[in-house]
C-alpha cells in the first residue's frame, strides 16, 4: 500500500511568507488565510473556510471568480493550442475581441474610438494615455484630482493623490496639478468652476494642460462620485482650453456603474479612456487605452511592451461581452442590486449618521474613522466576509461586490456587514458617538 504525500500546500507553512515574500504585500495580512479556489461569489481556503466576496479583486471580477462559460472558452482554446503570445501580432483571438468589442460595445453608444492594447495592467494604459496627451498637445502639465487613483508607475503614480502612495516614488513627481475633486469643499463650493477660473486666468500659476485625468468614481479615493453636471462641465473646460479629457474606468467601466462605461448618458465623450481591471471578465490581466482616430499619431513601436494583448485574456473579454453585454438585462441587473445596496446603506446613514457613497454596485460607507472601518471590516472577515476600506483614511468601507451576485446573497452579505456595524457601534464607538 502506498500513501500519497500531502501536497505542499496543505500543510500549514505560513512562515513562508514571512520567510519569503516581500513586506510590500497588503491584502494578506487583513486577511491571512491560504485561498485554493474560488467560484462565483465564493472564495475557500484550505482550512474548509467559505468567504463571500465583497472585494472581487478590487473590481477585477465583475462577473465572479470562474465563470463557466469564460473558463469553457478559455480551456477549449488552449485545448486547440490557440496562441498564449503574439507580441502585437494578428491572432484570432485578438481579431474575435476587436469585432466583438466594435459590435457590442461601440457602435450601440455610438463611439468611434481606436484601441491600443498596452502592457496588460491598469498602470500601462494610464501611462500611455498621458503620453499620448501630451505629444499630441506639445504640453507637459496633467490635471489630475485629490483622492485620485491611477497606478503605481511614475506617470501614473503622479497623478494619484495619495501621499503614502507617492512616497514610494523616490524622485519628484512632477507635471501633475492635483485640483479639487467634485465636493472636495463641501456641497456649496463648484470646483469646476474654480478649476475653470484658474485655467482662464493668465496669472493663476496654472500652466495649460495637456489632459484632464478623472475617475466618475473613485475607487481607491473614498468611493466619492462625481455629479454628471460636474463631469459636463470638466469635459467643456477641457476642450475650451485645448486639453484632451481622460476617463480612468479602469475600477467605474466595465460594468460597475451600470453601463459598460461609467460616463455613458451623461452628455460628453471623454477623448480617451483607459480600462483595465474586469475588462478581461477573468481576472486575467489585460488593459486597453482607447482614444478618439484623429489622436492616433502613433509611430510603429513609439509605445511597446511584451505583453501588448494578452490571447488568453482576448478570449475570455470576448465571451464575456457577447455573454452579458448583448442585450440589456445585466444593466438592469446590476442596477437593481446597486439599488439595494444604496437603500441599505441609506438606511444604516440615517441611523448612525455615517455618508453614504458611490454609485451603480460601486458603494462606500464613510464611518468616519479608519479604526472603525478596520474594525466591522475585520469581523465581517471573521464571519466569512470579504471587504475592504477605501479613502485618505480608509475611512470609507466599500462594497465592490460581483455583479453577478443573486439578490439574496447580497442581501445575506449586507446583513453580515450592518449586524457588525451594529456590534462595533454598541460597544466601543457608542460613546464616541454621544
Ligand atoms: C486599479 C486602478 C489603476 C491601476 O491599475 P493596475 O492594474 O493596478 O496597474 C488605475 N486607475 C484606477 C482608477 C484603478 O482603480
Amino acid at each position: 500500500m502506498t500513501t500519497t504525500p500531502k501536497p505542499s500546500h496543505q500543510i500549514p507553512d505560513r512562515d513562508i511568507y514571512e520567510r519569503r515574500e516581500s513586506g510590500v504585500r497588503s491584502y494578506a495580512r487583513a486577511m491571512p488565510r491560504q485561498f485554493g479556489r474560488a467560484e462565483n461569489v465564493w472564495m475557500y481556503d484550505n482550512q474548509g473556510g467559505r468567504y463571500l466576496d465583497f472585494l472581487s479583486g478590487c473590481s477585477t471580477l465583475n462577473y465572479g471568480h470562474n465563470h463557466p462559460i469564460m473558463k469553457q472558452a478559455l480551456l477549449d482554446y488552449i485545448a486547440g493550442d490557440g496562441i498564449t503570445h503574439g507580441l502585437d501580432l494578428h491572432t484570432d483571438a485578438k481579431q474575435d475581441f476587436l469585432t466583438t468589442f466594435e459590435d457590442v460595445i461601440l457602435k450601440p453608444r455610438g463611439l468611434d474610438y481606436r484601441a491600443m492594447f498596452t502592457g496588460p495592467t491598469g498602470t500601462n494604459a494610464v501611462e500611455a494615455a498621458i503620453k499620448l496627451a501630451r505629444k499630441v498637445t506639445g504640453r507637459e502639465m496633467v490635471i489630475a484630482f485629490t483622492n485620485g487613483f491611477h497606478g503605481m508607475t511614475l506617470g501614473a503614480l503622479a497623478c494619484t493623490g495619495n501621499a503614502a502612495k507617492r512616497g514610494g516614488a523616490g524622485v519628484p513627481l512632477s507635471h501633475v496639478s492635483h485640483e479639487p475633486y467634485d465636493g472636495y469643499y463641501g456641497p456649496d463650493v463648484d470646483t469646476a468652476d474654480l478649476l475653470e477660473q484658474r485655467l482662464a486666468d493668465p496669472s493663476s500659476g496654472l500652466d495649460a494642460p495637456a489632459a484632464i485625468l478623472v475617475e466618475t468614481v473613485q475607487g481607491e479615493g473614498g468611493l466619492n462620485a462625481a455629479s454628471p453636471e460636474w463631469l459636463r462641465k470638466i469635459a467643456q473646460i477641457a476642450k475650451a482650453h485645448g486639453a484632451l479629457l481622460i476617463v480612468d474606468d479602469i475600477q467605474a467601466g466595465c460594468g460597475r456603474t451600470g453601463g459598460f462605461f461609467s460616463f455613458e448618458d451623461m452628455g460628453f465623450t471623454p477623448d480617451i479612456v483607459t480600462l483595465a481591471k474586469s475588462l478581461s471578465g477573468m481576472g486575467l490581466p489585460f488593459a486597453l487605452t482607447l482614444f478618439s482616430p484623429e489622436l492616433d499619431q502613433w509611430s510603429p513601436g513609439e509605445h511597446n511592451g511584451t505583453f501588448r494583448g494578452n490571447n488568453h485574456a482576448f478570449v475570455t473579454a470576448t465571451a464575456a461581452l457577447r455573454h452579458f453585454w448583448s442585450d440589456d438585462t445585466f444593466q438592469a441587473d446590476v442596477r437593481r442590486r446597486g439599488e439595494l445596496v444604496e437603500q441599505r446603506f441609506d438606511k444604516l446613514a440615517t441611523e448612525f449618521g455615517f455618508e453614504q457613497r458611490g454609485r451603480g454596485m460601486m458603494r462606500g460607507l464613510n464611518v468616519g474613522s479608519g479604526e472603525l472601518a478596520a474594525t466591522i471590516t475585520g469581523a465581517c472577515f471573521d464571519q466569512g466576509l470579504i471587504i475592504e476600506t477605501s479613502g485618505a483614511h480608509d475611512e470609507v468601507i466599500k462594497v465592490l461586490a460581483p455583479l453577478v451576485i443573486d439578490d439574496a446573497v447580497l442581501i445575506a452579505g449586507l446583513d453580515i456587514l450592518e449586524s457588525n456595524i451594529r456590534a462595533a457601534m454598541a460597544t466601543d464607538y457608542a460613546v464616541a458617538a454621544e
